[in-house]
């Protein structure tokens, strides 16, 4: 079975979400780190490489379950669109054993 977070936690001081998986693995993902890779067709058009956004505002507004796979970021400038999987954030995940 493939792993899935089992706790999510916004880290508003720091700016960054804790993932907590369910392999116990940890990873701190930056505000601007997801901002910059959200997964929407806005942002990434269609297909070609993956671009990275670098948005004015990397405010993580909230955070929302879809599903049984993925999680919504509602960023502070309204942008809503990106539907990130736990497939893709365990994928991109920034600490050091996985980069
Ligand atoms: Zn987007
Ligand atoms: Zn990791």
């Amino acid at each position: 079975m493939a792993v899935y977070p089992v706790e999510v936690a916004r880290q508003a001081d720091e700016r960054s979400v804790r993932m907590t998986w369910s392999d116990d693995h940890v990873g701190e993902y930056p505000f601007a780190y997801l901002r910059g890779w959200c997964p929407c067709a806005e942002c990434q058009g269609h297909g070609g490489e993956k671009r990275y956004i670098h948005a004015q505002n990397t405010d993580l507004d909230r955070i929302s379950v879809v599903g049984n796979y993925a999680l919504q970021l509602h960023w502070g400038d309204g942008h809503e669109t990106g539907i990130y999987s736990y497939q893709y954030l365990r994928g991109m995940c920034p600490c050091d054993s996985c980069q």
